[in-house]
């Protein structure tokens, strides 16, 4: 499933498919040691969902495919561009096509937004929001970071984060930034393999006790809770949620497999 694949086959597959539709890759940045933003436009780019994801499909030139999901990291906005981040899975079918194969004007086919349930965040939600992302797991939650700070809500959002190092950090400047002007948003961000002790960082493993000492810290306790990342990591945290008291229906959850 690597060098075989003929992306200019793409558009052909539309027509027997009309929900899946082309989209030239417009930006490609690494941005952690190991994930990778890709940039492309959808005529939905201006009406979707924070926590909403896109479902690809890459073809090969002997007919087989893959599809995979991945969340939008963006907010939804006029330019109707958005963003995806990708984690490199070692021995991963498309996570290492996107690393090492696709290229800046790659055509690429993208079916969207998936995901209108339980797990997305609109302005009119009420508040406070909680939200706990494990590794990429932080990306749909970043897009509601963002689609809260594009229309300047105030609803009160506390980010827990887990990251392996300082370095691995996605959007770390801009979260960083975003909390120190906003006293209704907190970020907890917690380094499970980093060496370096640095202010305002946390490190070692996301434990219950860190996250209830977050919820007896938060302004009142959250009337939602999103959590996303690894099976594992959303089953741990969702136990440490209903052990503090909150009922089942306020925690919704998200899981990227692994
Ligand atoms: C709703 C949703 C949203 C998601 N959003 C994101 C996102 O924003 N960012 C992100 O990075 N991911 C996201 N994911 C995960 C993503 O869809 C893929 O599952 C991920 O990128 C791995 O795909 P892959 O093809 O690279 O790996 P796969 O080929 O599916 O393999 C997955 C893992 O299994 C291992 N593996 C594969 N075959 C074998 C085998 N035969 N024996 C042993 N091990 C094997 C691989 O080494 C790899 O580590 C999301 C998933 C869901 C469900």
């Amino acid at each position: 499933m690597e060098s075989d694949i003929k992306l200019a086959d793409v558009p052909i597959l539309l027509q027997s498919a009309p929900l899946w539709m082309p989209t030239a890759i417009k930006e490609v940045r690494q941005v952690t040691p190991t994930i990778k933003a890709l940039r492309f436009d959808v005529p939905w780019g201006d009406a979707f969902r924070a926590g909403q994801c896109i479902d690809f499909r890459l073809t090969a030139a002997d007919g087989y495919t893959a599809q995979r999901y991945y969340s939008i990291a963006t907010a939804p906005d006029a330019s109707k561009t958005v963003e995806v981040m990708v984690e490199r899975q070692e021995g991963g079918e498309v996570s290492t096509f996107f690393h090492d194969i696709l290229e800046l004007g790659d055509l690429l086919e993208v079916r969207g937004p998936i995901g209108g349930g339980p797990f997305t965040w609109q302005p009119s939600d009420p508040g406070p929001i909680l939200l706990i992302g494990g590794g990429s797991g932080v990306v749909p939650l970043l897009s509601m970071v963002r689609h809260r700070q594009a229309v300047g809500s105030h609803t009160p959002f506390t980010l827990i984060y887990s990251a392996k190092t300082h370095d691995d950090i996605l959007a770390r400047e801009e979260l960083l930034a975003a909390a120190a002007d906003d006293p209704h948003l907190q970020l907890v961000i917690t380094l499970t393999r980093e060496s370096v002790i640095r202010p305002g960082f946390r490190i070692g493993r996301l434990t219950k006790e860190v996250v209830r000492s977050t919820l007896r810290g938060a302004w009142s306790r959250p009337e939602t809770c999103f959590i996303c990342g690894s099976n594992a990591f959303v089953g741990d945290m969702s136990d440490y949620l209903l052990e503090e008291g909150l009922e089942i229906h306020q925690v919704r959850t998200e899981r990227f497999g692994g």
